[in-house]
């Protein structure tokens, strides 16, 4: 089995040392894949830019012309939370058109799965907006492209990201050829991912949102694997399935207040990796979105790596939680009741 990857020293000229989405984020997975051995058993994927076109086919012209009026211009902020460099329009760019040439490995056959480590993140990015550090929404770029390039129907995104990928949302809620699965934190940023949040028209019932109360660790997560992602897939059953990951709902993210651990993490990826090879021949795409704390990242990202190797390792140095979790389970009734689901 091979592992594509993609990255690019190139995504560090977006960068905000004062900010917590800066280049150390990818320059801390790039040594800690090192020093595993691991990166030379996955095959490199060269980057590429997203062309005006693939980047249309989810976002307004107006977004990218204000993201592509920044070009050369000093460091400044599009909206409260997202800064852009003189580089953020070239490196938006290509860290969408990495995923996308990600794609083209996976379902040209030449690797089973994959993953891109890229920046800046794209979950918060709606079709006209930048949003919560994202300029591009690189994940909905490469569902769409998925199925524009290469024909796909149905294609699924699962957002572990502690926060709500109200971009990818916006972006798919009207859309029944895209299952939206998102957990997410709640109360926090940006507010959106209520439970009643289902869809709309056409694409009534395949958004599928799990807003968690602060706290829930490794126990909470596997049960909305099992009771809510796990029946969902299967319901929807795609032809691809595209993760995106962020390890800030790991317990020391200086930015959330969840408590997963990096074996939680570990449980997560390896069982929808799981699903992937029973329901679309294995082709799942791991797209890195946040995670603030760089040993949590760092390990957590490694660990994806291992899990879609189908090595047996998990590093986690940074251990359990240590406390309680509260209890999700009429949380999770109410959602399958919601979605019909068994
Ligand atoms: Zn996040």
């Amino acid at each position: 089995m091979t592992t594509a990857y993609t990255t690019d020293a190139r995504f560090a000229l977006h960068d905000d040392s004062s900010h917590p989405e800066h280049a150390g984020r990818l320059e801390a997975i790039s040594r800690t894949l090192t020093s595993s051995g691991l990166a030379e058993r996955l095959l490199p994927v060269t980057p590429r830019p997203a062309t005006q076109d693939e980047l249309l086919a989810v976002h307004a012209p107006e977004h990218l012309a204000r993201i592509e009026a920044t070009r050369g211009r000093a460091r400044g902020r599009l909206e409260i939370d997202t800064y852009v460099t003189g580089h953020s329009d070239e490196i938006a760019r290509l860290a969408a058109g990495s995923v996308l040439a990600l794609v083209d490995t996976v379902l040209g056959g030449e690797a089973a799965n994959g993953l891109a480590a890229v920046r800046p993140p794209g979950h918060h990015a709606t079709p006209t907006r930048a949003m919560g550090f994202c300029l591009l929404n690189n994940v909905a770029v490469a569902a769409r492209y998925a199925q524009r390039q290469h024909g796909l129907g149905r294609v699924a995104i699962v957002d572990i990201d502690v926060h709500h990928g109200n971009g990818t949302q916006d972006i798919f809620y009207s859309d029944p050829s895209v299952l939206f699965i998102s957990t997410h934190q709640s109360p926090l940023y940006p507010g959106t991912g209520a439970l009643g949040e289902t869809g709309a028209g056409a694409g009534q019932g395949t958004t599928i949102n799990v807003p968690l109360p602060p706290g829930v660790g490794d126990k909470g997560y596997h049960a909305v694997m099992e009771r809510v992602i796990t029946p969902a897939l299967r319901r929807f059953a795609p032809e691809l399935l595209f993760v995106s990951v962020g390890f800030d709902a790991h317990w020391a993210d200086p930015l959330a207040q969840m408590a997963l651990s990096l074996r939680g993490y570990d449980a997560l990826m390896r069982q929808l990796a799981a699903l992937a090879g029973e329901l679309c021949e294995g082709r799942i795409v791991v797209v890195l979105e946040g995670g603030y704390h760089l040993g949590a990242l760092a390990n957590g990202w490694v660990n994806v790596v291992r899990a879609l190797l189908d090595d047996a390792d998990c590093a986690d140095p940074l251990g359990p939680a240590g406390v309680g979790e509260p209890e999700i389970d009429s949380l999770i009734d109410r959602i399958l009741n919601l979605h019909h689901l068994p």
